[in-house]
């Protein structure tokens, strides 16, 4: 079992104390890299997410000033850093990234709180110059209320820094439901918050399965919005379930980014950037590259130095040193990732190379092999569902129009990559890519400081910018005679 200090409270937090520990049905968590159990934590269910709604509604009955929560915001901020390490190994722990990429996450996760801090003042009333009809106009910015945040497993520091850092500095009073596969991390979070004397009700934590919370969250008319991360099938749901409520959604859906190699492309460069990108999280991250479409003039070139590399790779547990990829997060995973390599190899792709997983690691853990499959026909399963597992599968293709065409042949929208040295095409191409986040000639992910998000049916609303705070906000105009 886990011991930490920023564990000591194994359950939910509700109007400033820790709640559920004494529920008698609980959640097992597990080490995906041995199969050990980590802890046993409170299935919450209606009556406490109600009982945490109620709380952050009477919470928002004293409004905080800007600069208090500017102040808490730079607090959680510097108490991130402060506890880097500590975190770091609870994310490796229950989601099985490498220590150093759990680090890199809990760096990033700080950034949105001294960004959005930075970024209070854009709430200031601000008058119009222009006296219309004889009268003063001054747009406010209201928080949006109570809002329900639910965030997936892999990234569970992050997805929930992302959204509680801006909601906090718009002045909302939040209800927070981690993915019930990782929900350490953020229990580690609200001992941080405990010590930090935020006003009771402003910042609840709810542990518990899907529905009965998420049901709350949907129905409950003092919830006023609900951003959420994870995948489109529960977006549509939550669309439908809080549709007789008018509630507002921002939503971070599936990703299924394509990776484009131009037959001009700096391949080096490309193979590095993919490197990167591919393997962050074993491949499980909605910005990693699903589909590598490579143009057939250096298609050979590029499958046999990516095959080069990630033949090096080294799989294991996250938490010993040396390591580059982890685990997948359960069978499940694993399962899905076999189905589409499987498919992918029966439907006539090649596979040029793997990095098999030592067996003394293997035995308990819920590994896959980095694989690099070439020659991925048309009709793969992997060209249209994220495959969400380390795997590099090369679709080959012939023209700048055809590229485009296979890249935007998704239902989803939010990050593509492309590879080219021709200026004219990288203004071509980037005009008729229909994705929220592009990289030309880089594979990197988003940013605290720049708005993030997906087109079509990767979702709507942005997190990151000023955008991603504005979700937290209701402009309210009021004309003064
Ligand atoms: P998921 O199954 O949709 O789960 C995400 C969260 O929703 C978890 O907290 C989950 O709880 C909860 N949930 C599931 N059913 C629910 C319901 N009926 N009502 C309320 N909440 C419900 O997604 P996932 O498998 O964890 O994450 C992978 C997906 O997330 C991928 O598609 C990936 O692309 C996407 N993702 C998108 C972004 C982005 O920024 N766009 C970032 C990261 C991931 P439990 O875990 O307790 O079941």
């Amino acid at each position: 079992m886990i011991a930490s200090p920023l564990l000591q409270n194994l359950s939910g937090y509700i109007n400033g104390r820790w709640v559920g520990a004494s529920t008698s049905e609980k959640i097992d968590v597990f080490n995906p890299a041995t199969g050990d159990l980590l802890a046993r934590v409170p299935n919450m269910a209606a009556d406490e997410t109600t009982a945490a709604v109620e709380a952050a509604s009477a919470a928002l009955d004293s409004p905080q000033s800007p600069d208090a929560r500017a102040a808490w915001l730079m607090a959680i901020h510097d108490a991130l850093h402060r506890e880097k390490q500590e975190l770091a190994r609870i994310i490796t722990l229950e989601q099985g990234k490498p220590l150093r990429e759990s680090v890199v996450e809990v760096e990033y996760s700080a950034q949105f709180f001294k960004f959005f801090a930075s970024k209070i003042d854009a709430l200031a009333p601000s008058p119009l110059p222009e006296k219309l009809r004889n009268a003063q106009w001054t747009v406010h910015h209201r928080p949006a209320g109570v809002v329900g945040l639910i965030t997936p497993w892999n990234f569970p520091l992050a997805m929930l820094a992302k959204k509680f850092a801006p909601a906090l500095a718009a002045g909302c009073a939040i209800v927070a439901k981690p993915a019930d596969l990782t929900p350490l991390t953020a229990i580690a979070l609200w001992h941080l918050l405990d010590q930090l004397s935020l006003p009771a009700g402003v910042a609840n934590l709810v542990i518990g399965r899907p529905a009965p919370v998420g049901d709350v969250l949907c129905a409950h008319p003092a919830v006023r919005l609900i951003s959420f991360t994870g995948s489109t099938e529960v977006g549509r749901l939550l669309m439908r379930n809080s549709a007789p409520f008018v509630k507002r959604l921002s939503l971070e859906l599936g990703g299924n980014a394509p990776f484009i190699v131009m037959d001009d492309a700096d391949i080096p460069a490309a193979v590095d950037a993919l490197m990167l990108n591919k393997f962050r999280c074993a491949g499980q991250t909605c910005v990693c590259a699903n589909r590598i479409l490579v143009q057939s003039k250096v298609a050979d070139a590029f499958a046999a130095e990516i095959s080069k590399r990630v033949a090096k790779l080294r799989v294991g547990n996250g938490i010993e040193p040396g390591t580059d990829i982890g685990p997948l997060i359960n069978q499940a995973a694993v399962e899905k990732v076999k189905r589409h390599v499987d498919d992918a190899l029966r439907r006539g792709a090649t596979k040029p190379a793997d990095a098999p997983v030592d067996p003394s690691i293997a035995a308990g853990g819920t590994f896959y092999p980095p694989t690099v499959l070439d020659k991925l026909p048309a009709d793969a399963v992997m060209l249209q569902e994220e495959t969400f597992g380390p795997i590099i599968a090369i679709r080959r293709f012939e023209t700048e129009a055809d590229g485009i065409s296979l890249a935007n042949n998704t239902i989803y929208g939010l990050a593509a990559y492309l590879f080219t040295t021709d200026t004219q095409r990288i203004d071509r191409m980037t005009r008729r890519l229909r994705f929220g986040h592009l990289g030309i000639n880089t594979a990197t992910g988003p940013a605290a400081e720049a708005p993030f998000g997906g087109m079509k049916q990767s979702g709507f609303g942005r997190e990151g910018g000023i955008e991603g705070l504005m979700e937290f906000c209701e402009p309210q105009t009021v004309v003064t005679a």
